[in-house]
């Protein structure tokens, strides 16, 4: 299914007038929900003469939604400073009631300038019942001049009531061709990168964007030749590359996913190394697969996996990353 499709969709709706005043995006993270909602806004408050322009990233194509992108009303909704066009999103892992009665007591009033208000509130799931319910009743009765845009993953993460009241549209994950072609027209990838990163990035955009990411890019370089050089390595050298791991706690689920996709190159190396995702790092997919064998990797992607529930479970996260080192040198 092509991701243009939901914009089409939109740009329809648009187009005859028959606009409801809630949405319900569902779709993966990172391919441009959120985006879309804003190109809507733009779309129904731009004041310019309106042509066709591509929406603010990271969607790629063009959007198909009417709005030039240069107006004063279209730069500050992208730049997020448009006071008619409201966002929310969870604060640690909730939207608490709080925020949504402070969004209603907002909306009650008519917009500062725009024809169309939009509330933007992304990953809805994360509203709990009472947050949920409270939505509710604005969803049922519409404040003047307003829409309302829920992202998720799912409809189902969403009170069935909350997901009857929108109007509900998928966003499926991007094709890769389609990403890689993206990175490099817009981000300047070269092309074996942009390749790499789209065959990784499950369909997500943004998801591909941050595998680009110079600094990341270099994290997954320095975890591929730690991967083949640990078994070699003295056990103190292999605690200290679990210490580093460790210290760089806001990325290691980042981290997880590339020590997982370079054991699973490594794997797939042996029967068809056309077929590789890290295909900008052959060499070292190379060297990993040629000294491990099958029933090796195979225990080390367990243990990449049993970390990573150790994580959401909140365990010891010391005491998994020294076990997950070990593990990845052939010392357990
Ligand atoms: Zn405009």
């Amino acid at each position: 299914m092509d991701q243009e499709k939901p914009l089409r969709t939109l740009a329809g709706i648009l187009a005859r007038g028959d606009i409801p005043h809630a949405f319900l995006f569902t779709g993966i993270d990172g391919i441009g929900k959120r985006s879309a909602a804003m190109g809507f806004a733009m779309a129904c408050n731009c004041l310019a003469a309106v042509q066709e322009k591509p929406l603010p990233v990271p969607v790629p194509g063009d959007s198909g939604l009417p709005f030039c992108g240069t107006c004063r009303i279209c730069r500050a909704i992208a730049a997020g400073t448009h006071p008619d066009v409201i966002t929310i999103a969870p604060e640690g892992n909730a939207i608490k009631i709080g925020r949504i009665r402070e969004l209603i007591e907002k909306v009650a009033f008519r917009p500062h300038e725009a024809k169309m208000r939009a509330v933007i509130i992304s990953d809805a799931w994360a509203m709990n019942p009472e947050a949920a319910n409270a939505l509710l009743k604005s969803l049922e009765e519409p404040p003047p001049q307003t829409l309302f845009f829920l992202t998720a993953e799912h409809a189902s993460d969403l009170l069935p009531t909350v997901v009857s009241r929108c109007r509900h549209i998928r966003f499926a994950p991007v094709s890769a061709d389609r990403i890689a072609a993206f990175l490099q027209q817009h981000h300047g990838v070269d092309e074996k990168a942009a390749r790499s990163a789209a065959l990784m990035s499950g369909g997500s955009v943004a998801r591909a964007l941050a595998l680009t990411d110079v600094p990341l890019g270099a994290w997954r370089q320095w975890l591929a030749a730690e991967l083949a050089a640990l078994p070699s390595r003295p056990v103190p050298l292999v605690l200290a590359f679990a210490e580093k791991l460790q210290k760089n706690k806001d990325q290691i689920g980042q981290w997880l996913g590339m020590i997982q996709t370079c054991l699973y190159d490594a794997v797939v190396w042996k029967y068809q190394p056309g077929r590789i995702m890290n295909i900008d790092m052959t060499d070292a997919v190379a060297a990993l697969s040629e000294q491990e064998s099958i029933a090796s990797l195979g225990r080390k992607i367990d243990a990449v996996v049993a970390m990573e529930k150790a994580l959401n479970r909140n365990l010891n996260p010391r005491l998994a990353t020294e076990k997950l080192a070990l593990e990845l040198a052939n010392r357990l």
